[in-house]
């Protein structure tokens, strides 16, 4: 990815960080009341959205799954893997994954509130840990196609359905929530980040589902003619298989329905 650059690697995962990251870093802190505390918070928040990215990350190399890099960008972190299969206890683990390390956190953070005796209500350190965590794993469960709740839908409706058709249905309930975030977000929250997300969430379940599409008809197209052959087959043109080999890696890897 162009518009990020690497910090350093974890369990041979490459961590990037989106050129807008430091600047919108720099600003917040600029801006805060106390700047040292800011600096604390927002490092701390990230660090948490590591620890959930790289949950997913370990969950999908358990599986053989490469994870391509982890990158952080303002809203927050991703993890971007390679070939994932069309699998629903695979898809279900490796996006349950995520939320669970936050489940985890929440917890051993709570414990460690209560042994120090720290009011449940009020601003502490530990206090905010515990916030962040509880907030992170249950934002993320909402079944809002393609984040992880949405995921874990999707995986759910799969175990009896076709792949395509249950994301067909997880990215039309992920886009009744993304237009409640886009609608109702700034009213609810008193800020841009939820119909930001709203509209993340609209764009990228499109994206997906368009590449499940593509595949599909790849697939169609593996199984009726030579493979890749000039053209795709069933309509599929060459500009739509490099747009789907940028998406998610060589098309020559994926093997026919069976
Ligand atoms: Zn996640």
């Amino acid at each position: 990815m162009r518009d990020s650059f690497p910090i350093g690697r974890v369990f041979n995962i490459e961590i990037r960080v989106h050129y807008l990251f430091p600047l919108i870093l720099a600003f917040l802190v600029a801006t805060a009341e106390s700047p040292l505390m800011a600096l604390f918070l927002v490092l701390m928040l990230f660090g948490v959205v590591f620890l959930h990215e790289l949950g997913h990350s370990l969950a999908a190399q358990a599986f053989g799954i490469q994870v391509l890099d982890i990158t952080f960008w303002p809203l927050g972190g991703m993890a971007r893997m390679a070939d994932l299969p069309e699998n629903p206890r695979i898809e279900g683990l490796v996006a349950i994954a995520g939320p669970a390390v936050n489940g985890v956190l929440f917890t051993a953070g709570l414990m460690v509130h209560l042994l120090l005796g720290l009011p449940l209500v009020g601003n502490s350190i530990p206090g905010y840990f515990v916030a962040i965590n509880l907030m992170m794993g249950l934002f993320n469960l909402i079944p809002a196609f393609p984040m992880d709740g949405g995921r874990i839908l999707r995986a759910w409706l799969a175990r009896k359905r076709d792949w395509l058709d249950a994301t067909e249905i997880a990215v039309q309930i992920g886009r009744a929530f993304a237009l409640g975030m886009i609608i109702f977000g700034y009213w609810l929250t008193g800020g841009w980040v939820m119909p930001f997300i709203g509209a993340w969430v609209w764009w990228m379940g499109a994206r997906e589902l368009w590449h499940v599409r593509m595949k599909h008809k790849a697939r169609a197209a593996y199984e009726s003619t030579m493979w890749p052959g000039k053209e795709g087959g069933r309509g599929l043109t060459l500009k739509d298989l490099g747009k789907i080999e940028d998406y998610r890696g060589q098309l020559k890897d994926y093997k026919p329905r069976d």
